[in-house]
């Protein structure tokens, strides 16, 4: 490459394009200058070769699967969860709340005695303190008070 910028004087104009085309190293193209002569530019990168990555990428993802391709997506802000905890729990039948959800709380299923507990301020009361239990059915859930089922269609009634 030295020998070459050396020989061909790059960048002293050529008289005539037939001759600079002829006189060019290969990669370069003959340009005509605003004072009339013809140079010697470098030629533009081919476009195939240009947004390589893209095509690239192009040629990775038709290879992937949706879940592999989804991967290769920018992070999408990742889904926080819901914290349901510390909602009041009322009693269909005194309507009063003497529980409040705990982060195992989720409406979507039914109730077990891991979803609530008793609000501090009855601590004292000597009620029976709810053993967090996920596969406690919802039956056993009944108001210290009154008696009633809390959740007697297996969800919880919340605030
Ligand atoms: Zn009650």
């Amino acid at each position: 490459m030295i020998c070459l910028k050396q020989s061909y004087h790059l960048g002293q104009a050529f008289s005539t394009r037939a001759y600079a085309e002829k006189s060019l190293p290969a990669g370069y193209i003959a340009k005509e200058t605003r004072g009339g002569g013809w140079v010697g530019v470098k030629k533009a990168i081919p476009v195939t070769f240009k947004p390589f990555l893209e095509l690239n990428q192009d040629s990775i993802n038709s290879f992937l699967s949706d879940a592999e391709r989804m991967d290769l997506e920018p992070d999408e802000p990742k889904e926080i969860m819901p914290d349901y905890s510390g909602l009041d729990i009322i009693c269909p039948g005194c309507a009063r709340s003497y529980h409040d959800t705990t982060a195992s709380y989720d409406l979507d299923k039914y109730a077990n005695s891991a979803m609530l507990q008793l609000k501090d301020k009855y601590r004292g009361y000597g009620w029976e303190e709810i053993i967090p239990d996920h596969d406690s059915g919802y039956g056993i859930l009944v108001c210290p008070d009154c008696g009633a089922a809390l959740a007697p269609s297996g969800k919880l009634r919340i605030a």
